[in-house]
């Protein structure tokens, strides 16, 4: 299926229409955002790697059970999708303290949470992706209660699933954030799922092996990514 035209410009990727309108490319670029888009650089290998990562955990969150948009890789930095019309919410689960989570509550950094927690966060970069919740998220039109109760259950069968592919790699699965869509009327996971949406630590030394290694400056970031596809099993070349 050829690439037609470019529909969107993300932060990370760029959306192209095809000629069947059922399906989209997804470009992975190496532009690598923080802070709702206020820093952008570009890192070597960066969209190959996300591109990689992103296909092999779609195609086992789909063994599992979890219908996701991911039809087939293309290139080194581009993905066939289903086209979905997507909710503008996005799911976040947290199995350990990070993140805004910890500047919101003061929580120490790397508290367990348990049972993990569930959060919504509005879409939308000039607000800063605010926090939501169920309620506004039916009031304000963007998805039902039903679609709601699917997106929750989805992400913790996500969270399930990948906790454990992490773990046997002696790795942390922190925390991730996931974007759903409606697909003929059902509700299928879409975007990507790489250590640019999640964080990721080594368990014995807790580094820090995902995207906060680029909001921290903490250098080594594509490295870092290339070392967790390596321990769990992604192929990169
Ligand atoms: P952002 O929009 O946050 O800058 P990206 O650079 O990753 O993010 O851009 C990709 C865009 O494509 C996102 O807005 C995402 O919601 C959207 N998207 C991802 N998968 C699909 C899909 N299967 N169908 C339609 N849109 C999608
Ligand atoms: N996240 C993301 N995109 C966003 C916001 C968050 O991929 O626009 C991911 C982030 O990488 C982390 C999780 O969602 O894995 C929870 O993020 P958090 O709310 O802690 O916000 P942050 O500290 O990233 O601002």
């Amino acid at each position: 299926m050829q690439k037609q035209k470019l529909l969107y410009k993300g932060k990370a990727k760029s959306v192209f229409e095809t000629e069947d309108s059922d399906f989209l490319v997804l470009e992975f670029r190496d532009d690598t955002s923080a802070f709702n888009g206020e820093r952008v650089e570009q890192l070597a290998r960066k969209g190959q790697v996300n591109n990689r990562f992103n296909a092999f955990i779609m195609q086992k969150l789909a063994e599992a059970g979890v219908e996701t948009h991911f039809e087939k890789q293309l290139s080194d930095n581009e993905v066939l999708v289903k086209r979905l019309d997507m909710i503008p919410v996005e799911c976040v689960v947290r199995n350990f303290a990070a993140g805004s989570l910890v500047r919101r509550l003061g929580l120490e950094e790397g508290q367990e949470l348990s049972p993990p927690t569930y959060e919504l966060f509005f879409k939308d970069d000039a607000l800063g992706d605010p926090m939501v919740n169920e309620s506004l998220s039916i009031t304000l039109g963007w998805a039902t209660q039903e679609q709601l109760a699917e997106m929750q259950r989805l992400t913790y069968v996500v969270n399930d699933v990948l906790a454990k592919l992490f773990d046997a790699g002696d790795l942390m699965l922190i925390d991730f954030k996931l974007e759903f869509g409606v697909y003929h009327g059902r509700i299928v996971l879409g975007d990507e799922f790489s250590p640019d949406g999640c964080r990721i630590w080594d368990k014995a030394t807790k580094k820090k092996l995902d995207k906060d290694r680029f909001r921290q400056s903490l250098g080594d970031v594509i490295e870092a990514y290339e070392e967790v596809a390596q321990r769990i099993g992604v192929p990169l070349d």
